[in-house]
């Protein structure tokens, strides 16, 4: 049973659920609107999600990408922060249930903005994620570092031991696009540059990079110019680039593509990275079933023009999670996307006339592909190489959030990028294995803690026993040095 949250004061009340780009950017244009906003979460942090391959090779710490949501909105005296993820949207009683480790809320609301975005997608091949962790969370993240990294411990201990360690040295890459083509440059340059002198029993500038892409081109948004001029540049780093090959199997030892022939191929890799294709949060199917909004193959609902759900005015569905005029999956779209919902919200407030269909600005894309290598695309202009990196550069420093972290993370590329080091190496067996060890357990973390309410019946009697340990220790303790007892032995 959960607990229903009351409403902060009378005021309108928006709930947000998400703190991605989308949610934050919402419940920062409520600012100074006449609501109260609660923000609901399964995070406590607003995630960039660009860097995060950064987080994965050892440019950038967590943190740098993921500051506290809490912090970000401390001085907005009009927004509340909750944890929890969100199980259930009651579209009829105009209610969100959240839930953390087995302790549910429910909250009501007057207006809803969703923005829970996207998850990985396996394409139905969900027992890939235990070998090719995706790339969407600092989970994700930092297990790859340290499978990453783990891999070239385990293939200087193998090479000691005599054993063949070039499954050890191969890492494959799956998905061409932007994520995949910075991963696969980032983990070459990490073995032909950061590591180079730091093993002796193996020689890490031999290890095998693999990007591999059921497509016939690497970055299709970018167009065939900038893929060709990508797919050229990954090559000269020494990345084996494989197009028209379809993963068709993963396990622990490696995976199998098929190209259009038929022709099969195994590839041994411990390391595996999977970056091929998302599926949005299951709350769009389930707005869907309520609504009668359609919910395409990628879980994305379709929405009205101006973001509302069908038959639902009071109702936003923002970023990654929509399927509207074919609006790509990124940040910007995000971002506008809820600014609209929320000044839309504080005009109807107004009684302004509504502003009408979401108008997406297009300010154009970028990728990079190694330090002082990227692509940009922006309107009919098409950038490569080091104008293009530079721009990368700028863009991603502004957009990072918070003044410390943009100091933090300039610092941390002068190391990576005019020097060979990574400020970030650090990685542990719980990183790499905890995932796996948690999804053994039937209900997850929650296994681990009390019920709810459990300690509530207790904590009485509880505490009075403490009381009275507490009492006894200081009465023992100050009666032997009034009695001169200390450092007497006692015979
Ligand atoms: C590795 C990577 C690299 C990318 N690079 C670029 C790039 O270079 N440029 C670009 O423009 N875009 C890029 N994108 C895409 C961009 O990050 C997304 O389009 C954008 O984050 C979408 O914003 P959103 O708010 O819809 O979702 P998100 O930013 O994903 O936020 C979703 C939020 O909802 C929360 N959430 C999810 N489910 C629940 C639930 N049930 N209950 C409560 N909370 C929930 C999540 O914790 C998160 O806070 C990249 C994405 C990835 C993964």
């Amino acid at each position: 049973m959960a607990d229903v949250v009351a409403k902060p004061s009378d005021r309108h009340h928006v709930v947000v659920i998400g703190s991605g780009f989308g949610g934050l950017f919402a419940t920062k244009q409520l600012k100074n609107a006449d609501v109260d906003v609660t923000m609901i979460a399964k995070t406590t942090h607003h995630l960039f999600q660009p860097l995060l391959y950064q987080v994965a090779t050892g440019i950038l710490s967590e943190g740098e990408i993921a500051p506290p949501t809490r912090e970000i909105l401390s001085s907005q005296k009009n927004a509340r922060v909750l944890l929890g993820e969100v199980t259930t949207v009651d579209l009829e009683a105009r209610t969100v249930t959240s839930e953390v480790l087995g302790r549910g809320i429910t909250t009501p609301y007057d207006s809803l903005i969703v923005a829970a975005g996207a998850r990985q997608s396996y394409f139905g091949n969900d027992q890939f994620a235990e070998f090719a962790p995706g790339m969407k969370s600092i989970d994700d993240a930092l297990e790859l570092r340290g499978r990453i990294f783990g891999a070239f411990e385990m293939a200087e201990l193998g090479a000691l031991r005599g054993e063949d360690v070039d499954h050890l040295l191969t890492f494959v890459v799956v998905g061409a696009g932007p994520t995949g083509v910075e991963m696969a440059g980032q983990i070459a340059e990490l073995a032909k540059r950061t590591l180079k002198k730091d093993f002796r029993a193996i020689n890490t500038k031999r290890a095998r990079v693999i990007l591999v892409d059921a497509a016939n081109q690497v970055l299709p948004p970018f167009g065939s110019r900038l893929g060709h001029w990508s797919q050229k540049a990954l090559e000269d780093l020494g990345v084996e680039v494989m197009l028209g090959a379809m993963v068709t199997d993963v396990d622990e030892r490696g995976l199998v593509v098929k190209f259009k022939s038929g022709r099969t191929e195994r590839i041994d890799s411990l390391c595996k990275v999977w970056a091929a294709g998302v599926q949005a949060s299951p709350l769009g199917k389930q707005l869907g079933e309520q609504s009668g909004a359609p919910v395409d193959r990628a879980g994305r609902i379709g929405v009205n023009p101006d973001l509302t759900l069908p038959g639902h005015p009071e109702v936003f569905v923002v970023g990654d999670m929509i399927s509207l005029n074919n609006l790509p999956g990124v940040a910007q779209v995000a971002i506008q996307g809820a600014k609209h919902a929320a000044k839309e919200i504080d005009g109807r407030l107004k009684g302004k006339p509504s502003g009408g269909p979401f108008k997406y600005f297009d300010k154009g894309s970028m990728a990079t592909i190694s330090r002082f290598r990227a692509v940009a695309s922006v309107g009919k202009v098409r950038l490569t190489g080091f104008v293009a990196w530079v721009m990368w550069l700028a863009v991603h420093l502004f957009y990072i959030t918070g003044f410390k972290n943009r100091v933090t993370a300039v610092m941390h590329w002068f190391v990576s990028f005019l020097g060979r080091g990574r400020s970030e190496r650090t990685a542990t067996e719980q990183q790499i294995f905890a995932r796996s060890a948690l999804s053994r357990l039937d209900r997850g973390a929650a296994d681990l803690v009390s019920p709810p309410g459990y300690y509530d019946s207790i904590a009485e009697q509880a505490e009075q026993d403490q009381r009275e340990r507490l009492e006894q220790n200081a009465e023992q303790e100050s009666r032997l040095t009034d009695s001169g007892q200390r450092g007497v032995s006692v015979g």
